[in-house]
């Protein structure tokens, strides 16, 4: 343990500096350097023959320094030692830039093995600045080599010698957290084993056995800890609400609910009557009215003298659930508020007064909602919207101002069941699975840069239709040097403005505007004052514009899926047809493919699991600000086997031994792995 906990200096060639880098990887002591996995793997095991060596080719040779190495100074800042080294096959040309030690560290006569790419053409190979090494040494060579990631000042080289000795150092006294027998019934291999060839694999099976241990238990842990935050919150009593007649409720809405927000709503309430403190997950997909089933739980909970907050991640979408809730709500005679950065001191101040004395309600807005001196009479439901959005410490701070209230999440992120199991094992899910009556399916289109004039033309004709548009930029700049001008979207409505829709109303609206700014573009959009709105990814979670039609996504490749389909979910929110033109010069086969499935489907469920499949868990949209424990090894896209042995394993732990008292050393990494998440779980 001890070993474990010691300052990376402790190994040999990481100075004052060094550790300085790699402190920025978040590597202070020994077991974080021995958590740093590689990123993959470059199998050079086999060594070619030079003859069988085709250009362009990446590969090990073994071959005889047939001469002493020269040096020349090419330039200033620029020598060269080149070589040349035989082998019964052929010869191969071999130069080093910037190396110049190495014309008296590679002696003729002497084998070694180079890894690198063949240049040149089957007459005469050669390759620049090859790994090399003696023949035999087997560090950089004849074995199969670990590739991490990096940061400036800290080399591939550095950090695997790093790693050896780390290794070394600890491999034999990691502890090892899983008991005996659980790890035989299971055929997972010992801890300094997986650990020796996660690093640096003797074969390939050796690193599937590697990663499989260390993912089953990264999993194992996960489930653990999930499964006890569970437990323990339903130990927590609550008065439980009672009876609400909800017909009122329903009469005054303009529509009649669906059959999946009905459900969604009798779930929530079901919770709300139970005595033990909600945690929902609403999971629904862009446009299937997830806003009514909150503001059902918020008449429910008002109507139980208690009050409610609803808190969204950008001003506009708050500024836009108050458009929309209030003037209902007011009307059943519940006391709405919104409170926001940008509202005055002076109203803050007297909402503030209301909220402790409870004149009101209902209060909907931003972080403000949390922020120091806002306090609740009797804060009985808390709702977040597009949770994902949202860091773990304001979820919690919101839920610390009342006396555990429930919890509504609202998500637009379809989440692959894989995925959901582990990030939401803690919470209860309903899923809004069927959209409003009516709408009809968004025709998408993936494009080229060579489509846009046409583009333009039938944004035109739209608009003179009365329809309205959005133009999705991928980044803000002025820059100069921005490589592709389309991406700077004040630069593109200038140019718009004045060129291809001169004669439409342009404006933009991106994250660097203040929020008044913005909102008073948001409002004029709202109100039809402006035909094309450009913009960055701001408009994403939302914003409701139901004239809207089209929603062009320019550099398209930028985005992931999930994103793509968010950012569709903008249009076709009323009854015209809408369209989604996705722009995009990127030649590559994946980018093409990723962007043929939007065209095929507009299922936000089967674009999730596409997502996760393509770009893996890590990149998962918002997975990160979930304060999901890192999973650093388990693949939630390809493990979902090993996912359920390990939550059957952790069933069957916590079943014989609910305290873990069995096993001291698991529920200590436990806990620790969800210290900073408790309360966001909870
Ligand atoms: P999201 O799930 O994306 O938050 P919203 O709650 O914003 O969706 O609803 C999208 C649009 O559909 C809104 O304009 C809303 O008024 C409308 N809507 C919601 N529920 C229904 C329904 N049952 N029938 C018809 N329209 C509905
Ligand atoms: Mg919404």
């Amino acid at each position: 343990m001890s070993e474990l906990s010691r300052d990376v200096r402790y190994i040999k060639g990481i100075g004052e500096q060094r550790a300085k880098a790699l402190a920025k990887l978040d590597i202070h002591t020994l077991r974080d350097l021995l958590t740093w996995f590689p990123r993959k793997y470059d199998d050079r095991r086999v060594a070619k023959r030079i003859a069988d060596l085709q250009p362009g080719e990446t590969a090990c040779v073994e071959a005889l320094v047939a001469a002493p190495p020269t040096l020349s100074h090419i330039r200033r800042g620029l020598d060269l030692v080149k070589l040349r080294a035989v082998d019964e096959s052929g010869i191969l040309d071999v130069t080093f830039f910037n190396q110049s030690w190495l014309k008296n560290n590679l002696q003729p006569g002497e084998t070694y093995i180079f890894y690198g790419t063949a240049e040149g053409n089957l007459l005469r190979r050669q390759m620049a600045n090859p790994v090399v090494e003696p023949a035999g040494r087997r560090e950089f060579t004849g074995r199969i080599v670990p590739v991490y990631p990096l940061t400036a000042g800290i080399s591939q080289l550095i950090l695997s010698r790093s790693m050896r000795q780390g290794l070394d150092a600890c491999r034999d006294i990691l502890p090892d957290i899983l008991p005996d027998d659980l790890r035989m019934r299971h055929s997972l291999c010992r801890i300094g084993y997986a650990y020796e060839n996660i690093h640096f694999p003797d074969s390939p099976e050796a690193l599937d056995i590697a990663r499989r241990r260390l993912a089953f238990e990264e999993l194992f842990l996960f489930t653990i800890g999930l499964k006890r935050l569970r437990s323990r919150r339903e130990t927590v009593y609550v008065t439980p609400y009672s009876h609400v007649d909800m017909t009122p409720f329903y009469a005054a809405l303009p529509f009649t609910l669906t059959g999946a927000q009905r459900r969604s709503i009798d779930e929530a309430i079901a919770n709300m009557s139970s005595g033990r403190p909600m945690n929902r997950l609403c999971q629904g997909d862009v446009g299937s009215g997830k806003t009514m089933v909150a503001a059902a739980c918020v008449y429910f909970t008002v109507r139980n003298g208690r009050q409610a907050a609803l808190m969204a991640p950008t001003e506009i979408l708050a500024q836009q659930h108050y458009a929309g809730l209030a003037p209902l709500l007011e009307n059943m005679g519940i006391r709405c508020a919104l409170l926001t950065g940008s509202t005055t001191a002076k109203t803050k101040r007297s909402i503030c007064a209301q909220l402790l004395s409870g004149e009101i309600d209902f209060a909907i807005g931003t972080h403000a909602l949390i922020s120091e001196g806002v306090e609740y009479a009797n804060l009985g439901l808390v709702v977040t919207d597009e949770q994902h959005r949202f860091g773990v410490a304001q979820r919690s701070a919101l839920s610390a101002k009342g006396h555990t209230p429930h919890m509504l999440v609202m998500s637009a992120t379809p989440i692959p069941r894989t995925l959901a199991l582990i990030l939401y094992g803690d919470l209860d899910v309903s899923v809004i699975d069927e959209l409003p009556p009516g709408r009809q399916p968004v025709d998408t289109f993936a494009v080229s840069g060579s489509y846009r004039p046409r583009l333009y033309n039938f944004i035109r004709k739209l608009a003179a239709e009365g329809r309205q548009a959005y133009i999705v930029c991928s980044l803000v700049t002025e820059n100069e040097d921005a490589p592709d001008e389309r991406k700077a979207v004040t630069e593109y409505t200038k140019a718009l403005q004045t060129g291809a829709l001169s004669d439409l109303r342009v404006a933009c609206v991106h994250g660097k505007m203040k929020a008044k700014e913005k909102e008073a573009v948001m409002t004029a959009f709202a109100a039809h004052e402006i035909d094309v709105l450009v913009s960055t990814t701001v408009i994403e979670v939302g914003v409701d514009v139901p004239n809207a039609a089209v929603m062009v996504i320019e550099n398209a490749e930028h985005f992931g899926l999930s994103q793509l389909h968010q950012l569709r979910g903008r249009v076709g929110r009323g009854k015209h047809k809408s369209y989604c033109v996705l722009v995009s010069d990127n030649k590559n086969e994946d980018t093409r493919a990723r962007l043929k499935i939007m065209t095929q489907t507009g299922d936000g469920f089967r674009i999730a699991e596409e997502d996760l499949r393509l770009r893996g868990p890590g990149d998962f949209f918002g997975v990160r600000q979930h304060g999901l424990p890192g999973l650093r090894i388990a693949d939630l896209g390809c493990d979902t086997r090993l996912l359920q042995e390990a939550q059957t394993a952790a069933e069957e732990l916590l079943a014989a031994d609910p305290d873990l008292d069995g096993c001291p050393a698991v529920r200590e990494r436990v806990a620790a792995l969800f210290t900073q998440n408790a309360n966001t779980l909870n």
